[in-house]
């Protein structure tokens, strides 16, 4: 049976992108070597690298005024990043907390600022929710907000786009839901993601800063960090992570292929409801985060009988389901569903839970 990789990352890669890639392995573009073993500053990788950020930039219809960054790092990275980059004189900043990851977020800034930490997990109608962004409560000498839209973790999302006022610099980790819908660029200072959830290979970072926010780094800022370093370095300062990058890049181009963001946002839409759906009609399952703040990205969920997680797990995975199992803080399942996750595996998982459901429910 096919097999479909539910894991929240690394994720799986659209198909016709690896294929594509094993062709091109050992003898990239007629050269007689593979893409990673060539030089970043040749001309051949130069080009990998531009069109690949024009790609990106196309898709996520990025305004001249922002800068795209390639980086190494991670998510984490930027949790220390943004705080490096973005503080300047101010000695504290917003930060929302809604899940996981933001509070993650938090534990890294408190080595450089103290942040003002705006808890907005609430419960609605018995379920865990966010409050609305109009009831943030932000600080008067904050230096920017941060903010996660999409917690892996804890399936939340937070689908309101930011609008504070000119004067807010808004930060956001978009690691588990860039390109897959679209995003107002020009209400945010900084975003960052990761690329192994929803781009494919880990080892790369993207981050997309406004360019008036540049020039501002502490001095103690390493410059591999260095949003201003790396910009007048074209992400060259150091060697970048060259295959994640052509590879991110293949990506980009099938997105393309694919109708964009805008289509996969509709795809995403028609995912979510198929899985969530399944699990709202049953009494064996259960996800317990609020309608408005459910991700399309990652789903978790609960069987009503914790007892059979384990054959559960182990009957999906014979099934070609791969990595449903929950992360280890919450438990129960979870399936990440990203944009290479096609309508046909979100099918297959359905089709197996209603199936697990009728022999064991
Ligand atoms: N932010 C979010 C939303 C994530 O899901 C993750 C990883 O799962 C991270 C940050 C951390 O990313 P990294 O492992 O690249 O540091």
């Amino acid at each position: 049976a096919q097999v479909f990789n539910f894991s929240s990352g690394p994720a799986m890669l659209p198909a016709d992108v690896l294929q594509l890639a094993q062709q091109e392995l050992c003898d990239w573009q007629g050269l007689g070597t593979s893409v990673m073993e060539i030089s970043h500053r040749g001309k051949e990788f130069i080009q990998v690298a531009e069109t690949a950020e024009k790609d990106f930039r196309d898709l996520l219809n990025i305004p001249s005024n922002y800068k795209v960054l390639f980086c190494h790092g991670g998510g984490r990275g930027q949790f220390a990043g943004v705080p490096l980059n973005l503080l300047g004189d101010k000695t504290t900043a917003d930060y929302v907390d809604a899940g996981y990851w933001a509070e993650s977020a938090v534990k890294e800034a408190v080595k450089y600022c103290s942040p003002n930490v705006i808890d907005a997990k609430t419960i609605v109608d018995g379920k865990r929710a966010v409050k609305p962004m109009r009831d943030w409560q932000l600080s008067d000498n904050a230096a920017y907000l941060h903010y996660c839209p999409n917690e892996t973790i804890d399936g939340i999302a937070i689908n309101e786009m930011p609008n504070f006022g000119k004067d807010v610099v808004v930060a956001a980790d978009f690691s588990s839901s860039i390109l897959s819908s679209p995003i107002d660029i020009s209400r945010f200072g900084v975003i960052y993601a990761g690329a192994q959830k929803n781009i494919g290979p880990a080892g790369l970072t993207l981050v997309i800063v406004r360019e008036d926010l540049l020039g501002k780094a502490h001095k103690m800022c390493p410059s591999i960090l260095d949003y201003t370093v790396l910009n007048d370095n074209d992400s060259m300062f150091n060697t970048p992570p060259t295959f994640a990058w052509y590879l991110s890049g293949l990506v980009f181009k099938w997105l393309k292929e694919q109708g964009g963001v805008a289509a996969m946002d509709r795809i995403n839409q028609q995912k979510a409801e198929l899985l969530y759906g399944t699990i709202d009609n049953s009494d064996f399952y259960r996800n317990d985060v609020a309608t408005a703040n459910r991700s399309r990205m990652n789903v978790p969920f609960q069987l009503a009988d914790s007892a059979l997680d384990k054959l559960f797990l182990e009957e999906s995975f014979a099934a070609g389901l791969h990595a449903l199992k929950g992360h280890r803080v919450v438990g129960g399942m979870r399936a990440s569903i990203y944009n290479a996750m096609p309508l046909a595996g979100v099918q297959a998982l359905t089709d197996f839970m209603k199936e697990f459901e009728r022999r064991h429910g």
